[in-house]
């Protein structure tokens, strides 16, 4: 199981952390157990809690600038996937041959436990949180980390897990070069942060098929068979691992689809058949079975019982922000997707009520292509609420479609005029298909701002 041999990257001088949030603190405490000299930088303003903590290790740091001299010479670099390719400094650190990695890169360095991978464009946390949750109920000595929760780094430095679940973004992907994943996977492969992948979308492919770059024949690929771009990337890639591909369109064997009667059916060679109805399952919706289906995957690789998987299934809550039912006010029901920051998730959003919406829609736009929603706006979208700065590019989309699009000034302005948009029995969904940033902090607080809105009226 261990996952980076120790002679790819320096195992000791001059350690620089770009990036002081929870990876990059994680990473920085890693890499002084390990005896490292740490030097951590953020451009931006490190919070609080992350000073005080770096303080309390005696890890020295700078907040607000890059001090060019004291990073430049680095014997290896660890940066915050936020960090993009094309920053001079990385440009420079890359010229100058100094290894730049990710915090997970980094810390697998230094453990042996079971890495299991979860990456795709829509669904990392959902199935994550769902794996973690299963293999807990399984007994297993496993800890969360990646995009989600703790870092990894940090937990590698202090905790003792044989087991991990890793959410994985894309960002994350690229700066990961000889880490192996005993389980990887690939929900889907739909558009999404093209910006950082210089609008080519084989970039973007290429970049979540690094999940399986180092797999052994030893080790498990799950993916969805149902996937055009998988499929397609599928031809291009030398893959070592066993194969689990799931689908709701086809028997495959191995792996995990849906037959006649709505029934998931996990078949991995060696375990014993899995099978459990759709309707029994915790989380609705078609993105959900696809979700339920690959942590099912894991968990039978991981050896768990069909009964413990079963009651996993049927009994997890989500976290919050997707498809999260809000309340019914005056007979309209209220769901704050705010975690839809795609089209592909707004998509299934959409497929998941059979009711007429009311979409609240808009926000920082990453080059969305709204073509894939036409069909699913013209069927059951009676309004469209735009939020954010720009919705030129949404009145476009969908002036032909939907008879009533509106500009909103505020979160508590586009829910009031939802309210008054909707009639009894309709939905009122926030499924933004964008980016935050322009009139919020984060997802979260635009998911809190919508509830609050909502609770308000
Ligand atoms: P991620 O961590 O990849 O952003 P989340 O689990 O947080 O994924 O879900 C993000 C959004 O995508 C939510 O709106 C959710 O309803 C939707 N979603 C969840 N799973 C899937 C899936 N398998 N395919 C498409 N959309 C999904």
């Amino acid at each position: 199981m261990g996952n980076i041999a120790h002679t790819y990257y320096p195992q000791q001088g001059r350690l620089v952390i770009l990036g002081a949030g929870e990876s990059g603190v994680g990473a920085a405490i890693l890499g002084k157990d390990k005896g490292f000299d740490v030097f951590v930088s953020d451009m931006g303003n490190i919070a609080d809690s992350y000073k005080n903590k770096l303080d309390q290790e005696n890890i020295q740091f700078e907040s607000g600038k890059h001090t060019h001299d004291l990073i430049i010479n680095a014997a290896l670099v660890v940066k915050s996937p936020g960090i993009p390719e094309k920053a001079p400094l990385i440009v420079e650190l890359r010229s100058l041959g100094i290894p730049v990695i990710s915090e997970i890169e980094f810390a697998a360095q230094y453990t042996d436990a079971k890495l299991i991978c979860i990456t795709g464009s829509n669904g990392k946390s959902t199935t994550t949180m769902l794996t973690y949750y299963m293999l807990k109920n399984g007994g297993l000595n496993v800890g969360l980390a990646g995009n989600i929760g703790k870092s990894f780094a940090y937990q590698v430095a202090r905790e003792n897990f044989d087991t991990y679940v890793l959410e994985i973004s894309s960002f994350m992907l690229d700066d990961m070069y000889h880490f192996r994943a005993d389980v990887a996977v690939i929900l889907n492969i739909t558009p999404d942060h093209l910006d950082r992948y210089d609008y080519n979308m084989d970039n973007y492919v290429n970049s979540k098929f690094r999940m399986i770059q180092n797999q052994t024949e030893a080790d498990y690929f799950i993916y969805l068979a149902d996937d055009e771009e998988t499929v397609k990337a599928l031809q291009r890639f030398y893959i070592k691992a066993l194969q689990l591909p799931m689908s709701q369109e086809k028997e495959v064997v191995p792996g995990a689809f849906l037959n006649k009667e709505n029934n998931i059916i996990i078949n991995i060679p060696k375990r014993e058949i899995f099978a459990m109805n759709i309707e029994e399952l915790s989380l609705q919706g078609r993105h959900n079975v696809y979700n339920s289906m690959a942590s099912g995957l894991i968990a039978k690789v991981q050896d768990l019982r069909n009964q413990i998987v079963k009651d996993s299934m049927g009994s997890y809550v989500n976290i919050a922000h997707r498809l999260e039912h809000i309340g019914y006010i005056g007979g309209v029901n209220y769901i704050n997707d705010s975690k839809a920051t795609n089209v592909n998730s707004v998509w299934y959003a959409l497929e998941s009520f059979s009711t007429d919406i009311v979409l609240l829609l808009g926000g920082v736009d990453k080059g969305n292509d709204y073509e894939m929603l036409r069909d699913l706006v013209k069927d059951k979208v009676k309004a469209i609420v735009c939020i954010g700065k720009d919705t030129s590019r949404i009145h476009d989309a969908f002036e032909d479609d939907v008879e009533i699009i509106v500009n909103s000034s505020s979160m508590k302005d586009a829910v009031q005029i939802a309210s008054h948009l909707a009639s009894k029995g309709d939905t009122v969904l926030l499924s933004p298909a964008c980016a935050s940033f322009d009139w919020f902090k984060n997802y979260e607080d635009r998911g809190d701002k919508f509830k609050e809105a909502v609770m308000a009226l």
